[in-house]
């Protein structure tokens, strides 16, 4: 009997994201019927680390941002190599693509064509084997659906005119349901979209993340507080913040600046200040709190307050195996944001989350500010020992990543169980 998980074909095409820019979709066909489909998300503040999109270039389509050079790669180079493995087997698919490939940072044939062929190539194998992404990537298990931490208020690179740091996140660390959950973070959106506008700020309901002009980067968590309470929530028990400084982009001569408050801060100092953060506000977690090529920023940071707050690597560790293990090694975070186009395939990206999880630090599944249809952070976020995800307010893009979980949550029935406090360590 031939392997129904074999691959037959591959097609790649050119789609936009929802950003309206264009990327690669990718579908992988099997031999037994079966298929699969993966669409590459984008970045605006990408780390310095990440590996290399393929992009066309050419001014006359897209303002240079074509995808159209990737897709042919998929087509003319990679479709005829892969065909004939089993899709199964993801490691081989993507050794195989490294291999034609040939650079240290994928840009040859680019991580966007590469990535989509190796998303493609395991939702295929799950619908091969009929059963769902999840069930396919993590065994037996245990599985748990993960804390959300909506980033609902943003500034620095994805807001004009708003506050310095990026993404303020409102994290239901302490309801009982990923369901009670998901209605915490709706409910939050619309009472901080109204706080807003009775004091005269031109921000609407269901179009993402808010980006006051406020006068500081602490009134933004402020009003994002007391946003959770006007909903009904108590805070620090319920649901926490979290934040997303993106430091590497206020980061300049060896100083972190914080324009809106008037402050240049030493590496140092930026730790205090991180510190007093934690004794005022219910903060759980702080994402990139230090630049990308800090190395002894970040140490510092995690001597001084890595044992009150969950310390993540994004751009930091831009989901390199390699970086997350040097992290590791040094002490200089504990926990890793996983965005699986940062490194370009899927197998790179497991290996990511195990390094992690093996050394007890924390994996946050993030969705990008380029985000596509495609789903399947939600599943990564499922996994064992995993427990969170990061995406947007509950609405547009974002209903994608929490509607396949919701349909997750219904597949695991009475197993659903809530990862709640269990994903992080004592301080929620
Ligand atoms: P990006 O932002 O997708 O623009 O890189 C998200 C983040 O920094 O977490
Ligand atoms: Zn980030």
């Amino acid at each position: 009997m031939p392997n129904p998980t074999t691959i037959a074909r591959i097609r790649a095409l050119e789609v936009l994201n929802f950003r309206g820019n264009p990327t690669v979709e990718v579908e992988v066909l099997l031999t037994g019927g079966a298929s699969g489909r993966g669409v590459v998300a984008a970045g605006i503040s990408a780390g310095i680390n990440e590996v290399g999109q393929l992009l066309d270039a050419d001014p006359e389509r897209y303002a240079g941002g074509g995808a159209l050079k990737a897709v042919a790669n998929v087509n003319d180079v990679i479709a005829p190599a892969i065909a004939g493995m089993d899709a199964c087997d993801q490691c081989a698919v993507d050794s195989r693509m490294l291999e034609l490939d040939g650079t240290p940072d994928k840009s040859r044939l680019g991580a966007n064509a590469i990535l989509a062929v190796s998303l493609a190539t395991a939702r295929a194998a799950a619908a091969g084997r009929g059963i769902p992404l999840f069930r396919h990537l993590g065994g037996d298990g245990p599985f748990r659906l993960p804390v959300p931490a909506f980033d609902t208020l943003c500034g620095g690179s994805h807001a004009e005119g708003g506050v310095d740091l990026q993404e303020y996140l409102v994290m239901p660390v302490g309801m009982p349901t990923f369901q009670e959950a998901l209605h915490a973070g709706a409910a939050v959106y619309r009472a901080l979209v109204e706080l807003l506008r009775e004091k005269g700020h031109n921000v609407r309901l269901a179009s993402g993340p808010v980006s006051p002009a406020l006068g500081s980067n602490r009134e933004a968590m402020e009003i994002l507080m007391q946003a959770i309470e006007k909903a009904g929530y108590r805070l620090g028990e319920e649901v926490f913040v979290g934040l997303d400084a993106a430091m590497s982009e206020l980061h300049s001569d060896g100083k972190y600046v914080l324009g809106r408050d008037g402050r240049t801060l030493s590496a140092e100092e930026m730790a205090e200040m991180w510190a007093e953060w934690l004794d005022d506000y219910p903060i759980v977690s702080i994402e990139d709190g230090m630049s990308e090529e800090d190395w002894d920023g970040w140490q510092l940071l995690a001597e001084c307050v890595g044992d009150r707050v969950q310390l993540v690597g994004d751009d930091f560790f831009t989901t390199n195996p390699a970086r997350v293990r040097r992290g590791v090694e040094l002490g200089a975070a504990n926990a890793v944001l996983v965005k699986p186009n940062q490194i370009g395939s899927l197998s790179e990206t497991l290996e990511t989350i195990r390094i992690a999880t093996d050394a007890g630090w924390a994996a946050m599944p993030s969705s990008r500010s380029g985000e596509a249809e495609d789903s399947t952070i939600a599943h990564l976020a499922t996994l064992p020992g995993v427990g969170q995800i990061k995406i947007g307010p509950p609405c547009l893009q974002t209903v994608v990543k929490c509607n396949e979980l919701l349909r997750i949550a219904d597949d695991l029935g009475d197993d659903a169980e809530y990862a709640g406090r269990s994903a992080f360590r004592t301080w929620a």
